[in-house]
């Protein structure tokens, strides 16, 4: 099939070129964000593969549509940036990578946790400046601590029991269904409320739908425990970033890792070292000494990308061919309370 593949970065090229070996489909990749500027770039293109800052709203759907796209591949797993009742009414099916590596994402969510709590940029920045004095680098032992996980599905699942088994964390845990594996091994399922109230860390693995949005709030920060850390590896606008801030200056919140952010789209992926930034909640956070943040590179393994090119252009291969569409994302999805994605 013909696929315009937007948003390509070299390591798309380099993993959907060699996965295509097996499948042939005309891949042209294109560097642009797809967007409604960009969208003529995908006239006549069946297909167009798009990543998590790609915005697939009703306008630029409709847009596609009119110019013969009827697939959009997204090679990744979240959904959020796709309007899916829009899609379904203009006849474009949608597909997604569900799974690649979870461990990819859960790996990266431990050494985030480790590298904020032991100040480890902190320390190597001032190794790089031959200063060797440890002062304001003390951290806290993660065993023995409360933890607490939100989400325990795939990713969410990997870390509890990381953290239970490797660090001998206490773990509590709060998901929509229980998983009897978690609770075989001592994990506690529990309110929302409850796990913010006891948890020393908080790790977020829930996706981003209306139910989710902005989970953590200026409510939810007051009712945590006092210098909790926060970790997120999941979606940006899981947390209230203003609210946040707040938290953080109050001293509530006793740290973040975040490798995701509600406005990452105006600024994830890109290299920016010589543009004036205007989210000004965006350089507050990283102004505090006790906030690590990365781009959006949970995902990045070998492994992981390997897995996603070949899940991608087999999805395209299914659509292409007429097959049931076993990684299809429908609207349905998004407002199941109980729906697993
Ligand atoms: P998953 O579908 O396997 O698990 C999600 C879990 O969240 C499910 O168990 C579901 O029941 C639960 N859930 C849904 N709504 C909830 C709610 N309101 N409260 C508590 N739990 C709720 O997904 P996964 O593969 O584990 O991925 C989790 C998230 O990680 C994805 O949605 C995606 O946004 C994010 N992600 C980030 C990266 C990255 O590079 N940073 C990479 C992959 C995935």
């Amino acid at each position: 099939m013909r696929v315009a593949v937007f948003s390509t970065k070299p390591y798309d090229r380099q993993y959907l070129s060699g996965a295509n070996a097996a499948f042939g489909h005309d891949l042209v990749f294109l560097e642009p964000k797809l967007d409604l500027s960009t969208a003529p770039l995908a006239d006549g293109f069946p297909a167009v593969c798009v990543f998590v800052n790609d915005t697939l709203d009703r306008p630029l759907l409709t847009q596609l549509a009119a110019t013969g796209t009827r697939l959009v591949a997204l090679r990744c797993a979240g959904f959020n940036n796709v309007d899916l009742h829009a899609a379904a009414e203009l006849g474009i099916d949608v597909v997604r990578v569900p799974a690649y590596s979870p461990h990819a994402v859960a790996e990266f969510t431990v050494a985030l946790l480790l590298a904020l709590d032991r100040r480890i940029p902190r320390a190597w920045a001032r190794v790089r400046d031959n200063n060797f004095a440890l002062d304001g680098l003390i951290g806290n032992d993660l065993f023995g601590k409360t933890v607490g996980i939100v989400g325990t599905g795939r990713i969410g699942a990997l870390v509890a029991r990381c953290l239970k088994l490797g660090f001998g964390c206490r773990v509590l845990a709060h998901d929509q269904w229980q998983d009897p594996e978690l609770v075989g091994i001592g994990i506690e399922y529990g309110p929302l409320d409850d796990l913010m109230a006891a948890a020393d860390i908080v790790s977020l693995h829930c996706p981003l739908t209306p139910q989710t949005h902005h989970l953590v709030n200026a409510a939810t920060i007051e009712r945590a425990k006092a210098g909790f850390l926060l970790i997120n590896t999941s979606r940006g606008a899981l947390i209230d970033a203003e609210a946040l801030v707040e938290g953080l200056k109050g001293g509530k919140v006793g740290g973040v890792a975040l490798d995701v952010y509600e406005q990452e789209a105006d600024l994830f992926f890109e290299d920016l070292s010589n543009e004036i930034i205007h989210d000004d909640v965006f350089q507050r956070l990283l102004t505090f000494p006790n906030v690590l943040v990365t781009g959006h590179q949970a995902f990045l393994t070998a492994e992981a990308l390997a897995a996603i090119s070949e899940t991608t252009l087999r999805n395209i291969a299914a659509a292409e061919a007429g097959h049931v569409l076993d990684n299809a994302v429908v609207a349905e999805a998004v407002s199941a309370p109980h729906a697993r994605t």
